[in-house]
């Protein structure tokens, strides 16, 4: 059976041409976080990324089902669906990398959220760093913000990668819930335009729009509404249920997102 980094890798070369995959940095122990561009150069761009957290990795399958289904219609879109491969093969089969922190940790890791040093990617952006109510300071499962913003490979290469493609948008997937967050102390007029894209996708994706900041910080989207001044969007795929979730868990979520891309690219060039 492949592992989810091999579905990703085999996932995104079939919906482009291969040498449209290329990797945007590498985990810390050493894998690709992969992406791939599609549709076009000009107009609105987007980032859609997934699996930020190890054991939600699954959310992956329906970026890459986007990446093979997108029409690229007035804009374009990077589809990284893998951000924390080393999490998700430790969630998936046990993988430890011969890292003791990992081994010690081995009986966590259906539950595991964090990246093979124990950080949990989605706190390490540099948005408030580390004034989350859930923040915690020490390595493990979830919630660690590591020792300082951006210190975990993942999230300084999809920082990095972010700040250099200068998206429109950006769509992060998690689960679970069945809900929208798009928050994270805007300005008046910031707020009005992301609250409108906010309220669209929620509704053609069948998910609740949550308003407020929920006491979160140092996450990727917090990080592109603060740093990049873009709207960006934390959907909570699978509306109930418990961790860990199979892959056929998605399917249902995946045809409902499937055209998500493409609809956003439309919102962004309908806003200016
Ligand atoms: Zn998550």
């Amino acid at each position: 059976m492949m592992d989810i980094l091999e579905r990703t890798e085999r996932g995104l070369r079939a919906a482009a041409d291969a040498d449209e995959v290329f990797s945007i940095g590498e985990s810390e122990c050493g894998n690709p976080v992969l992406c791939v561009h599609k549709g076009r150069r000009d107009g609105a761009q987007i980032v859609v990324t997934a699996a930020i957290h190890a054991r939600e990795c699954y959310t992956a399958l329906v970026v890459i089902g986007q990446a093979s289904a997108f029409a690229g219609r007035g804009g374009g879109a990077y589809f990284i669906p893998l951000v924390n491969p080393d999490g998700a093969l430790f969630f998936e089969r046990g993988e430890t990398f011969g890292r003791e922190f990992l081994k010690r940790n081995r009986d966590m890791r259906r539950v595991w959220k964090a990246n093979a040093d124990g950080v949990d990617l989605n706190t390490n952006f540099d948005a408030n760093w580390g004034s989350g109510a859930q923040n915690v300071r020490i390595a493990g499962a979830s919630d660690y913000i590591g020792g300082c913003p951006l210190c975990a490979k993942e999230s300084a290469a999809l920082a990095e990668f972010t700040e250099k493609v200068k998206p429109q948008a950006t769509v992060s997937y998690h689960c679970m819930g069945g809900e929208l967050y798009w928050e994270f102390f805007q300005n008046a007029e910031a707020r009005c335009r992301d609250e409108r894209i906010a309220e669209a996708v929620a509704a053609r994706i069948g998910v609740k729009k949550i308003d407020g900041d929920l006491h979160s910080a140092g996450g990727y989207k917090d990080f592109c509404i603060q740093k990049l001044g873009i709207p960006a969007l934390t959907i909570e795929l699978i509306r109930s249920g418990s961790h860990p979730f199979p892959p056929e868990a998605f399917a249902a979520d995946g045809a409902k997102n499937r055209d998500l891309p493409q609809y956003l690219i439309e919102l962004l060039n309908s806003e200016t």
